[in-house]
């Protein structure tokens, strides 16, 4: 008899996994406590799939033999505590995908830079002509490319929240990009949660697999002395800090990459990404493809004409001599540190949204030398407004982003850049970081008309 698969969560990584488990001879179904797009409901009715929404029937929920959760359900909702009490696997998707193919996984986790390295990676795949699947955060079922349009290579964007499901799961290619607080409200507000759950990545690491990670993150440092892997190390550095030190910059400015299968160099001031923080991403991308042995020229190739990701330090346009920036993703302060990092002088920046603890100190030193006024922009400014008003930096309150913007607009002279980079969630104002992003960048194209 068919063993009763249960999937918590009606969107993308859910209705993936529900087609792959029927695929695979499971009794599926599925439940949603909230509603479920109408896009998902068609894919299940059409497969047959039994589905529910706006609520989760126990009684049904607990015949599961197996349960996947959405990344998105915390672990502590009722209908997941009842599964494990009774001793119920209850595993992300990827980890149920996982199951189902023998294709190569390139796995890439991090606190920031995860879906730019993950694109970057997979665009380099692709340049060498490589059959490679996106997957993970970045919004695509790996279930749903496992059961209906497999692939021979898959790079995976993983979350902490879906590394918290992850048990068996055997990535070819880890790489951990760096650790910095981040939805530690998830995690009892204990880093450490959060690390172990990052850390999960190296599970299952075997000495023909490699682990790629940036050498001078102190938490990632810590974690790597107490913990084991058999994995090959791949450690990559601004210099070349160790002998095992594999990607690192010379003193001509010259990208060198070091593996045992590969050795290329490029000049820095090609890659097609700016900024230190995309220094790294490069490198662990140029790591990736010299370890599946990919030919040098397509791994320069692919570095240098990478067109980059909406909302990431995405230029929107130069409108009277002042640049415009949209880095809506910057949503923890140690992204819009990297942010400001890469940018010059005379910087307009828009901070603020829905604060998740941040601790502003890490950007004053950058703020102080790179920041001409600050524009808050968010229903409730006064934390931004306390913390650097005492710094003397020119400070405005605004509660919407037409406002901001007509604000930056009159701030802002030439040779200025006007930098969203907001340091904090969306949620205040917004639906969603892409929502800020695009209503940024239309604000921007209406002053473009304007002018
Ligand atoms: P993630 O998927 O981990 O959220 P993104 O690639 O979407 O990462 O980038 C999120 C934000 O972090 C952007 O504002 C980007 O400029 C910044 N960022 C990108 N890579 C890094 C990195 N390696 N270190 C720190 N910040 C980064």
């Amino acid at each position: 008899m068919s063993k009763n698969l249960v999937i918590l969560g009606g969107g993308e990584s859910g209705v993936g996994a529900a087609i792959l488990g029927k695929d695979k001879g499971w009794n599926v179904f599925l439940s949603d406590s909230g509603s479920i797009s109408e896009r998902y409901k068609q894919a299940l009715d059409s497969e047959g799939i039994e589905w529910e929404e706006g609520k989760h029937s126990m009684e049904r929920i607990l015949e599961a033999d197996t349960a996947v959760k959405s990344p998105g359900i915390p672990p502590t909702v009722p209908a997941v505590t009842a599964l494990v009490e009774k001793g119920v696997p209850v595993i992300s998707e990827i980890e149920f995908a996982g199951r189902y193919t023998d294709a190569r996984m390139v796995c890439i986790t991090g606190s920031n830079g995860k879906t730019t390295t993950t694109l970057l990676t997979h665009h380099l795949l692709q340049t060498a002509g490589i059959d490679a699947g996106l997957a993970g955060n970045v919004g695509k079922s790996l279930a749903l490319q496992v059961a209906r349009d497999p692939h021979e290579v898959y790079v995976i964007e993983l979350s902490s929240f879906q590394l918290e499901n992850m048990y068996d799961f055997h990535a070819n290619i880890a790489v951990i990009l760096n650790i910095t607080p981040d939805h530690l409200d998830r995690y009892d507000y204990e880093m450490q949660n959060y690390v172990n759950a990052k850390f999960r990545i190296l599970n299952n690491l075997t000495p023909q697999d490699a682990f790629i990670y940036w050498q001078d993150d102190p938490v990632i440092r810590r974690q790597l002395e107490r913990i084991a892997t058999e994995a090959h190390l791949y450690p990559f550095s601004e210099t070349h800090e160790t002998p095992q030190t594999a990607a690192w910059v010379d003193d001509e400015g010259v990208i060198c990459i070091d593996t045992p299968s590969e050795k290329m160099r490029m000049p820095r001031a090609e890659l097609s990404l700016n900024g230190l923080h995309n220094l790294y991403n490069s490198m662990a991308a140029a790591i990736s493809g010299c370890i599946m042995e990919i030919d040098k020229e397509h791994i320069r190739k692919a570095l240098a004409d990478f067109e980059g990701v909406e909302h990431r330090l995405e230029p929107c346009g130069t409108i009277n001599g002042v640049r415009w920036i949209n880095d809506s993703k910057a949503t923890n302060v140690n992204s819009t540190w990297y942010a400001l990092e890469s940018m010059p002088h005379d910087v307009i920046l828009i901070l603020g949204g829905k604060d998740k603890g941040n601790d502003y100190s890490e950007i004053l030193p950058l703020v102080k030398e790179k920041v001409k006024a600050i524009v808050c922009m968010g229903k409730d400014n006064s934390k931004l407004l306390d913390y650097f008003g005492p710094h003397g930096i020119e400070l405005h309150d605004t509660h919407s982003l037409d406002v901001a913007v007509e604000r930056c607009a009159t701030l802002a002279g030439p040779g200025d850049t006007v930098l969203l980079s907001p340091c904090c969630a969306s949620f205040d104002l917004f639906t969603s970081y892409e929502n800020r992003g695009k209503l940024f960048k239309e604000a921007v194209g209406r002053l473009k008309n304007k002018s």
